[in-house]
């Protein structure tokens, strides 16, 4: 999209009022959410800065980390696969995976980044989003317009219209849990009949080799223990030293996104097994047999090593930025890319290969800051989109 292309878009939603109102509605809830957490868990940003420093360290040595993080994840029997390019990573899950089968995923903006469901579909498979947010993004055909709420765009009465022509339920509007009943019903079948599981992973543990997935709707306990194979796809950055650190990286996830707890903390370390027969040690007792982990590059080593690219890393993908942007607040994510969107969207879409995306995204952003003040882990991104658009601007005419 061209700098024109996406000015007239950003200006057509403007004047969407429906736009308008799932945006207000959305923020005024997780507004009063955040306020809650941070005043009852008053700890909870001095654990942000501890986090920060664990990342810092992580981010200073990730080649080592990342060796740390194989071995670890190859002890616990999990086929590890290291992906240098979002292609590589397509690849490699397209030749696990095969076609004609059925994939069930759970919500991940790493396979967002990679195109992963469009590529699954492509090669004849049937792929569903469990992700109500996401089911919706797929139902519609669009984009996630924001990293905890993918469908924060969409009014309840679009989603049981929705409903309706996908799965041929009639919904009253008003009646969100009744909406929800009617998919879960229907996604009961496609967890229970999966032949891949796929997620991505909030924090990876180098020590344990320990995957951590923080979610409320619990399709991600039942997208990695039903079918036989689950399938991470893992940017490297959410690699941190220890057990613990992830504990804390997934408490400050879970408050800054306006969750107390979350109903679903799962820690995930090698495929599912049983030595109760004699102590012979069987794969896929219960849960899946084998777990592929993807580790994706695709930009985060050479992010790594840039003193300015590298605050992109920070980023947990609590959405706090998202929801307090006051560009995003009017225009939502239609302001960014297929998977980063807002500010934040700025600095990935840059280091994952969309520069002329992110040079693009960049002039809308207002510098005002309130990103920065309402970040976990204190990511300067104006400053960085400013040097984004230098750097782009001093290559372009020297
Ligand atoms: S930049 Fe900060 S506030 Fe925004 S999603 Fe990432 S961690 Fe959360």
């Amino acid at each position: 999209m061209s700098f024109y292309e996406m000015k007239e878009l950003l200006k057509r939603k403007l004047r969407d009022k429906e736009l308008g109102i799932a945006l207000e509605r959305s923020k005024k809830s997780y507004l009063a959410k955040r306020r809650r957490c941070l005043r009852k868990y008053s700890y909870i940003k001095e654990l942000a800065k501890e986090v920060r420093s664990i990342k810092e360290r992580v981010l200073s040595k990730l080649d080592e980390f990342v060796k740390q993080a194989i071995d670890s994840l190859e002890e616990n029997k999990v086929q590890v696969h290291l992906a240098r390019t979002a292609e590589a990573a397509r690849e490699i899950v397209g030749d696990i995976v095969g076609s004609q089968k059925l994939v069930v995923k759970a919500k991940s903006i790493t396979t967002d980044e990679i195109g992963l469901r469009s590529f699954l579909l492509e090669k004849g498979n049937e792929v569903w989003e469990t992700d109500l947010g996401e089911l919706i993004v797929q139902w519609l055909g669009s984009k996630p317009m924001h990293f905890i709420t993918p469908a924060i765009n969409i009014r309840r009465e679009r989603v049981a219209e929705l409903i309706r022509e996908n799965i041929g339920v009639e919904v009253d509007p008003d009646d969100i849990p009744g909406m929800t009943r009617a998919v879960r019903r229907f996604l009961r079948g496609k967890f229970i009949e999966a032949d891949f599981g796929v997620t991505g992973a909030n924090v990876l543990s180098a020590d344990t080799g320990s995957l951590f997935l923080v979610t409320n709707e619990g399709n991600g306990r039942l997208v990695t223990s039903l079918p036989e194979v689950h399938i991470a796809v893992v940017g490297v950055e959410k690699i941190v030293p220890t057990l613990g650190d992830a504990f804390k990286v997934c408490d400050v996830i879970m408050k800054y996104a306006g969750y107390e707890a979350v109903a679903y903390l799962s820690a995930i370390t090698g495929p599912s097994k049983t030595g109760d027969i004699e102590k012979t040690i069987v794969y896929g007792a219960h849960g899946p047999k084998k777990v592929h982990v993807i580790l994706l590059d695709n930009g985060r080593m050479e992010a790594s090593k840039d003193p300015i690219l590298r605050e992109a890393l920070y980023c947990l993908r609590c959405g706090s930025c998202q929801y307090l942007c006051p560009v995003f607040d009017l225009v939502g994510g239609y302001w960014g890319g297929d998977a980063y969107v807002g500010g934040i969207g700025v600095l990935w879409n840059a280091i994952t290969g969309r520069i002329r995306e992110a040079m693009i995204q960049s002039f809308f952003c207002l510098g005002c800051g309130k990103c920065k003040e309402v970040c976990p882990m204190n990511i300067k991104t104006p400053e960085v989109i400013r040097e984004i658009r230098a750097r782009w601007i001093r290559e372009k005419f020297g």
